[in-house]
């Protein structure tokens, strides 16, 4: 529990440029760090786990969830919906942890325009067709649902403009380098090293 509120990352992507992965190798390494859990209609791939890589709810159960005003976010994305759970998402920025949204572009805009504090970062990868090799390695989507993300890739990228920050995913390593810097930048920011160290200022001050 720290006395300031967590700072809200929102971290999108064309499906298969890594940021799931990305996102996971960087929250291995940093315990101030959350990922929220979307709900999502879409069907769980094998060795997803419910309430560990999303709620996997049924299309009735998330129209009652928006109904009842439960997500602060939501979209379609590739026929399925997404949504992120408003009341966790206020509770963990409260405790202090930092929070990343990994949602799609439209969903980046509703939270933006809700929260403008909010930092975002968008995952490109290096070419079209590294994106395409990634989905087919991944194993997990059919030719089908494949061909219909990478369809999708091109008006997902032209979104880039909208965010703060780029992130390149060409050699894994050098990526999350650039991802921890920038949510290192951002703990270094004054008023949140001030609070860190308050004894150390006044010490010094003295
Ligand atoms: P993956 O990104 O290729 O692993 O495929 P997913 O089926 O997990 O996600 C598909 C898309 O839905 C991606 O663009 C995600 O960023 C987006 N997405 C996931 N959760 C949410 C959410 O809660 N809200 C919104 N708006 N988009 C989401
Ligand atoms: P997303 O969540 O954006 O759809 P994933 O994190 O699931 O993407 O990554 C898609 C696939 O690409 C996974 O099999 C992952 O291991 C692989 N991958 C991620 N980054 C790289 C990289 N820099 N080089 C090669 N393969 C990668
Ligand atoms: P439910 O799916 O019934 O809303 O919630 C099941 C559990 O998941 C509860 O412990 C609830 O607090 C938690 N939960 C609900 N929504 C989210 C979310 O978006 N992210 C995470 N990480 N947990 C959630």
């Amino acid at each position: 529990m720290s006395a300031t509120t967590g700072t809200l990352y929102i971290v999108s992507a064309p499906s298969g440029a890594g940021k799931t992965s990305l996102v996971k190798a960087l929250i291995d390494a940093q315990p101030q760090v959350r990922v929220s859990v979307s709900h999502t209609t879409r069907a769980m791939r094998p060795g997803e786990v419910d309430g560990v890589n999303y709620h996997f709810v049924s299309r009735e159960d998330f129209l009652e969830r928006l109904e009842r005003d439960e997500f602060l976010e939501h979209a379609e994305v590739f026929g399925n919906l997404y949504g992120t759970s408003q009341r966790w998402l206020e509770q963990t920025l409260a405790e202090g942890y930092d929070l990343i949204l990994e949602i799609d572009w439209q969903g980046a805009q509703q939270v933006r325009r809700l929260m403008p504090q909010a930092k975002s970062i968008f995952i490109l990868p290096p070419t079209q067709e590294a994106l395409r090799q990634r989905l087919n390695n991944r194993g997990q989507d059919s030719d089908e649902i494949i061909e219909r993300r990478m369809r999708e890739a091109v008006s997902e990228m032209s979104h880039y403009v909208e965010y703060d920050y780029l992130v390149i995913n060409d050699d894994f390593a050098h990526a999350l380098i650039d991802l921890q810097a920038i949510f290192r930048a951002n703990q270094l920011r004054q008023p949140a090293q001030q609070q860190r160290h308050a004894r150390l200022l006044s010490d010094l001050l003295a």
